[in-house]
């Protein structure tokens, strides 16, 4: 299947996740996730209609910007490391992998030096795995209250990676965990904050995410193939 078929299939998905979830697939952001994929495949997503690509590493990201052509927004997806904050910050259009008041702080002091507001979104744990970067659910809300005072630095939304199991239950628990976090969030009213996208669902469980209000999906496989 091409890069094009596997798109359309998507979507196709995308667009019934929504119709049960009696919402609309307009509300859905789709960040095709680039991995290990080459340009060539990259620019063929971009060709047919893809605009914002995630990335999970600033060295392998950096060959890959220059040579995609088109008016596409590149998300950083993948830990950060606060020595390559500087990079990522000239790079990335979002930084969606920002797990910690210290990395938050380093970004911010980076977009300083380069002369710009970074829009972020807030890292949670949902499902609690060591493996996985993110803070506990406990400590979110407070954590972007901290996040939110620092300069250069604008919060957009929250992101979580679903639990690594078969158990549909399980995965659904974490998203309800991220939504029930943005709606604390809002509610808290904290200022400088934009509690405008939930960015939760991978190949393997987008759908459900959708049905548990995500409105941006993180997807490698299902469009570029198995790595
Ligand atoms: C790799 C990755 C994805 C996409 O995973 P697929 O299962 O290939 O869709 C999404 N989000 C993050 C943070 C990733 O690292």
């Amino acid at each position: 299947m091409s890069v094009r078929e596997n798109l359309e299939n998507v979507r196709e998905r995308i667009e019934q996740a929504c119709l049960r979830a009696k919402r609309s697939p307009d509300e859905i952001t789709l960040v095709a996730v680039t991995k290990t994929v080459g340009p060539d495949r990259i620019q063929e997503a971009v060709d047919a209609g893809i605009e914002v690509l995630g990335e999970n590493r600033v060295q392998e990201a950096e060959a890959k910007m220059s040579a995609v052509r088109g008016g596409v927004a590149w998300h950083m997806i993948g830990h950060l490391q606060r020595n390559k904050a500087r990079k990522a910050v000239e790079m990335f259009d979002v930084i969606q992998s920002v797990d910690s008041l210290r990395l938050a702080r380093e970004v911010g002091k980076r977009g300083g030096e380069v002369g710009h507001t970074v829009d972020i979104m807030v890292e949670v744990n949902t499902s609690g795995e060591e493996t996985k970067y993110g803070g506990p659910p406990e400590g979110a809300v407070d954590l972007v209250g901290k996040i939110s005072e620092i300069p250069n630095v604008s919060i957009k939304g929250l992101m979580t990676i679903g639990a690594f199991t078969d158990e549909e239950s399980v995965i659904r628990k974490c998203f309800r965990t991220l939504r029930g976090l943005a709606e604390d969030v809002r509610r808290a009213g904290i200022p400088n904050v934009e509690m405008r996208y939930l960015s939760m669902g991978m190949t393997s469980d987008f759908e459900p995410a959708i049905e548990e209000g995500s409105n941006m999906v993180r997807i490698g496989t299902a469009i570029f193939g198995p790595r």
